[in-house]
């Protein structure tokens, strides 16, 4: 199997070979032989609060290791989502698509991953270096810190796929917050 490091704009990952096994499979099932062989799926620690990236031209998913912390079903969503934009953008070839649409969504369903957010950020909690941008989630309290402000609405994902089969909720909208004081980084 096909491991790309170096070739990545995200720099080193840790390959996750049981979850490549998966996606490669869930490829295989829906006829992407040929895709199946050459994805491979990382872990990168220094993601901050993005879940997941895909890179296609890489055939490459990376995911934050935080995601274990949310179970596996958060791991299997993310991993889904990321390979639904490695599906769309196969199949659309040097074609441009809108990185959430309708070829993107198609993908998502094949993959048994229906009503997905298109959102890629977790909560995380607050132990990291200060971001400029904090929001809470008005119903878990989790809260969210972004290098940039959203530039339109988000809520948090975690409650909108619990309660809402993962699209955007209005009662899960994350609400800005003042930046959280820190003594030492
Ligand atoms: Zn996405
Ligand atoms: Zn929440």
């Amino acid at each position: 199997m096909q491991i790309l490091v170096q070739s990545t704009k995200t720099g080193k990952g840790t390959p996750a070979p049981e979850l490549t096994l998966f996606a490669s499979d869930r490829l295989s099932t829906i006829g992407l032989g040929p895709l199946s062989e050459k994805i491979s799926v990382l872990w990168n620690a220094r993601m901050r609060s993005t879940a997941g990236l895909a890179y296609p031209a890489s055939n490459l998913i990376v995911l934050n290791p935080k995601l274990s912390s949310f179970g596996w079903r958060e791991v299997e969503r993310t991993l889904l989502h990321e390979l639904a934009h490695l599906v769309a953008s196969h199949r659309a070839g040097r074609r441009r698509i809108a990185p959430h649409g309708p070829e993107w969504r198609k993908a998502c369903v094949e993959l048994g991953l229906s009503n997905e957010a298109r959102c890629h950020d977790l909560p995380l909690p607050r132990r990291e270096l200060p971001r400029a941008h904090a929001y809470r989630c008005p119903n878990c309290q989790s809260t969210i810190e972004r290098v940039r402000p959203f530039r339109r609405a988000a809520a948090c994902l975690p409650c909108c796929r619990k309660f809402n089969q993962g699209n955007y909720d209005e009662r899960f909208k994350l609400a800005r917050i003042a930046q959280p004081k820190k003594n030492a980084a």
